[in-house]
This record gives C-alpha cells, sequence and structure tokens, in this order.
C-alpha cells in the first residue's frame, strides 16, 4: 500500500484524485497530511465517512514507531523510532522559549566513521527514506511542539545527510512546504559530491560544514573520509556555494583536549574561513569513555580562549555546550541502540 508521508502536496493530490469526486478534495487530503500531520483518514473530519474508508483501503499514513521517548533536564527529548523493517534511530527536539529545533537522522548509522562520534563508531548503517525521514518530524512536531513559533531543523542526528541525497531532497521539497529553507541545516562531513550537488538545487537548506581541525593531515586523523575529500578541495567547494542573501556557511568545530584547542589552531581556522561568509560552532568533546575512551573535553578556560581567539581574529563564533548530555542525545551521541553494530569495514574512506 502506498505511503502517502513523506510526499509533496502536489503528488499526493496527483495520487488521490484519481479516487475523489472533486479536485479539491485531493488538496484537503494532503493538507491534512502535509501540514496538519494527520496520522489517519480518520482524522479528516471535513471529508465523508464513505470516502475516508475508501482512502483507507488505498493508501496509508505510516510513520516511524516511536519506542521511547527521553526528557532531559534541560528541556530537550530524544526519541528512539523504530523503522518498519525494524531498524532503529533516534532524533531530538530541544525546545527554547517559543523556538524548537528538531534534530533528524538520515541514516540508521554512519559509515563516514569520525573518531569522535558514537554513531560513527557503530558502523554503517542503511539510508532512510524521505517518509522516515519526514516521518521523524511530523512526530516530533504533533508530540510537543505543534504551537511553536519558529521551527528550525537541522540534520545533525544519525548518519551522513549528503551519502543520501536521492532521499534527503525528496524530504527536503515536502520539509520546506512547512519550513523555510532558511530554517533548514544540512550538516556535512564533506562529501564533495553532495555539496556539489546542494548547490545545484533550486532551493537550498543553509549548509554546516563539520571541520573539527584547522590542516588537512590532523581532520584526516579524526575524519578519516578526508583522505577521500581534503580539505582544500572542500575548502574550493564552499567558497563556490551559492549563498542567499543574509546566509552563512557554518562551520563545526568539535574541541578536543590538547588535539585541536590551541589558540594558534583558532588562528588557523580563522585564516582557512577567511574571505567565507561563515560562522563557528565551538562543540566541546562529549566524552565517550566507551567509544573513544582516549579522548578528552577540553576544560572550561581552554574553550573561552579558543572562541575568544576565533572572535579576535574576526570571526562569529557560538560555543555550544550540547543539549541533552544526560540522556545521551548530544551531538555525536546518537546511535539508535537497538541495532547497533561495529562495521569498521563498512566506513567509507
Ligand atoms: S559526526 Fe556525522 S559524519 Fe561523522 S561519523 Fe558521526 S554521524 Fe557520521
Amino acid at each position: 500500500m502506498t505511503n502517502l508521508v513523506g510526499t509533496t502536496t502536489e503528488r499526493i493530490a496527483a495520487l488521490v484524485a484519481p479516487h475523489v469526486d472533486r479536485p479539491f478534495r485531493a488538496r484537503q487530503v494532503a493538507h491534512w497530511i502535509v501540514r496538519r500531520h494527520a496520522v489517519s483518514f480518520d482524522d479528516m473530519t471535513d471529508l465523508s465517512l464513505a470516502l475516508r474508508r475508501q482512502l483507507g483501503d488505498l493508501f496509508e499514513i505510516r510513520d516511524p514507531e516511536v519506542v521511547a521517548s527521553t526528557a532531559s533536564g534541560d528541556g530537550s527529548t530524544k526519541y528512539l523510532f523504530r523503522l518498519a523493517d525494524g531498524v532503529t534511530v533516534e532524533g531530538v527536539s530541544m525546545p527554547d522559549g517559543s523556538k524548537v529545533t528538531l534534530c533528524l537522522s538520515s541514516q540508521a548509522g554512519c559509515a563516514v566513521g569520525c573518531t569522535f562520534c558514537v554513531t560513527g563508531a557503530l558502523g554503517a548503517g542503511r539510508n532512510l527514506t524521505a517518509d522516515e525521514i519526514v516521518g521523524q518530524y511530523r512526530i516530533m512536531m504533533r508530540s510537543a511542539h505543534a504551537e511553536a513559533e519558529r521551527i528550525n531543523i537541522v540534520f545533525m542526528g544519525m548518519g551522513e545527510p549528503l551519502l543520501n541525497t536521492t532521499h534527503l531532497g525528496d524530504a527536503l521539497d515536502v520539509l520546506f512546504e512547512t519550513v523555510s529553507p532558511k530554517r533548514i541545516t544540512v550538516s556535512t562531513a564533506g562529501i564533495l559530491p553532495g555539496v556539489r550537488w546542494l548547490a545545484e538545487r533550486p532551493r537550498r537548506p543553509k549548509l554546516a560544514i563539520s571541520l573539527n581541525a584547522p590542516d588537512q593531515d590532523r581532520r584526516r586523523e579524526v575524519m578519516p573520509i578526508s583522505a577521500r575529500y581534503p580539505l582544500d578541495e572542500l575548502m574550493n567547494a564552499v567558497r563556490a556555494f551559492p549563498l542567499e542573501r543574509g546566509r552563512r556557511i557554518t562551520f563545526e568545530y568539535v574541541l578536543i583536549r590538547g588535539f585541536n584547542d590551541a589558540v594558534d589552531d583558532a588562528v588557523s581556522v580563522a585564516r582557512l574561513l577567511r574571505g567565507i561568509p561563515s560562522k563557528v560552532n565551538v562543540i566541546p568533546l562529549n566524552e565517550d569513555p566507551v567509544h573513544f575512551p582516549h579522548l578528552r573535553r577540553p576544560d572550561e578556560r581552554t574553550v573561552d580562549g579558543f572562541a575568544r581567539a576565533l572572535r579576535d581574529a574576526g570571526v562569529t563564533v557560538t560555543v555550544r555546550w550540547s543539549k541533552g548530555l544526560d540522556v545521551a542525545a548530544a551531538c555525536g551521541q546518537l546511535r539508535g541502540r537497538h541495532q547497533a553494530r561495529s562495521t569498521a569495514g563498512d566506513r567509507v574512506t
């Protein structure tokens, strides 16, 4: 049965049109699914009971199943979603007053293998389809954020979104119907073909680059993908990335004690970003004694010193002490725990 989740208004209307008496009925159905996050045809109270039953026999409205949701002391909630084939992934909602940021997963694992990331340490997993990506958003919106005035979506959950461009593109087309592209960020470890793919799309979300080191040698150490997509080529692609007015590229920089946290490193990062409308999110490492016991978070003074050196060099900086630490929902901690496996051999390098 065709699942109508993860499908644009136009496409839903086209699918439903042959089964309704008037064209506007098909758009009504699409409106319920795309904009009102309906879970069943029974929700569609402005359709006749007979039509609702008929549509229910032809189509399904299926989201992932919520296996668990865990609230953090800081207000964020981590969701564990089970997909139709039993695979599990995680998503996080982070409310902030009338705003909310929803962190979505794009893959059930990650083959990129960044050494500071639990998802990467657990190995590769399959691509999520558009309905599985949009379903995470629908569930989180229904659960807690229907009234939020401003919604931001970040593809910073499990997986490398630019290794899943087909389904990501379809999901973005649906998400753009209710969330402005300028409020959606796709974060990548630097998959060059993916960055170029994004650059060519007619409507683009914001781009974030996971940088994490000021030079190729050190970047390659923590991000093995850098061997395939070297830093200089990545920076060329970033410089060529078309930016809408007022937009900037975000660079994420996980700060690791004694590895990339020196004031000189901050100066090198500032030099690397010169001429690029950008901002840097400094993310003190979320330690994980099991998967990377040798990596430590710098102390607060070092973090402050690093951020200050960037600012002094003219860079816009935010220090992000990750939300959801107490429920393992912070950056690099998502694992979809029921299906995790260790498959270093599956890594993309
Ligand atoms: S940081 Fe992102 S790209 Fe790197 S391993 Fe983790 S999920 Fe994959």
